[in-house]
């Protein structure tokens, strides 16, 4: 008979504080607390700011105060900015395995040159591949941005699956993202990078979050693979939508803020409640 023993789920919510939290983020943080809560797991907070230039960080507490309004629970790990030597030593490790690139294109001459369009955005039409690396790095006082050579990437590892707890099992497809940025220009790290290994730093068994990172996994999986990191299993909830625009709820537009409400005296946990229930306010639904 075996006794293999399943861990408990370990979830997450880990939001940028670039702007106050809207009733998606709710959503989405309810949904990882009750999957956690559930299996009789953890659920995470984890404050990803190293978005240096639009990054406030005073608004972690703000953050806070809203997810006790909700009547969550939630155990808080080490912010982004407290970890970034281990992004540089990721990026060390890969740069020195042959599978980073320099890169100086600005966004203006990735739009005009970009034959394709991704799930990001402008797939990078590869302009810096193969320029020669040390040539790139000399370029006195020119920013760099560190790239993944996909490629590459794939011919060391192979074909690579992982497992989306709504989507089911999935063939990791990251060239479709292209050779995404791992290192930013004058930042520590991406949020690629910064993402998958916090996640496995944190011990995140199930990474809850929104249908909008879908296409960032197949990303992800391919870094856990060269990292030799764990490999979790991923649910990526549906998202609320303004009907007006068919698009997600953004954080400077449609409604209220979480801290808004909060503010006027709404009740955390009747909105909680309702969110639960799938009771959204008029001209907002799940995608
Ligand atoms: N920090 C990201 C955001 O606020 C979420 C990242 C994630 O859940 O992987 O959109």
């Amino acid at each position: 008979m075996s006794h293999e023993r399943h861990p408990l789920p370990v979830t997450r919510f880990a939001p940028s504080p670039n702007g106050s939290l809207h009733l998606g983020h709710a959503f989405s943080a309810i949904a990882a607390h009750d999957i956690a809560r559930a299996g009789g797991g953890r659920f995470l907070l984890r404050i990803e700011d190293i978005d240096g230039a639009r990054s406030r960080p005073e608004l972690a507490g703000e953050f806070r105060a809203d997810l006790a309004w909700l009547g969550l629970e939630w155990r808080e790990v080490a912010p982004q900015s407290a970890r970034l030597a281990s992004y540089a030593a990721a990026a060390q490790r890969l740069r020195g395995e042959g599978l980073l690139y320099p890169c100086t294109c600005t966004r203006a001459e990735i739009a005009a040159r970009a034959k394709q369009a991704g799930p990001e955005g402008p797939v990078y039409p590869g302009t810096c591949r193969n320029r020669g690396g040390a040539d790139a790095t000399a370029e006195g006082g020119v920013p760099v941005a560190w790239r993944l050579d996909v490629a590459a990437a794939l011919a060391r590892t192979g074909p690579l699956e992982w497992d989306d707890a709504l989507a089911g099992p999935q063939a990791a497809d990251p060239a479709r993202l292209g050779d995404v940025v791992l290192v930013r220009k004058n930042e520590p790290a991406s949020y690629h990078l910064a993402a998958t290994l916090d996640d496995a730093a944190d011990g995140v068994t199930l990474v809850t979050r929104g249908h909008d990172l879908f296409a960032a996994t197949h990303v992800h999986r391919l870094l856990q693979a060269l990292l030799d990191l764990p490999v979790p299993k991923w649910h990526h909830h549906p998202l609320l939508l303004d009907d007006a625009t068919g698009t997600k709820l953004a954080k400077r537009r449609n409604s209220p803020s979480l801290a808004d409400r909060r503010r006027a005296g709404e009740c955390g946990a009747e909105l909680a409640a309702a969110l639960r229930g799938r009771r959204f306010p008029a001209g907002i639904s799940l995608g």
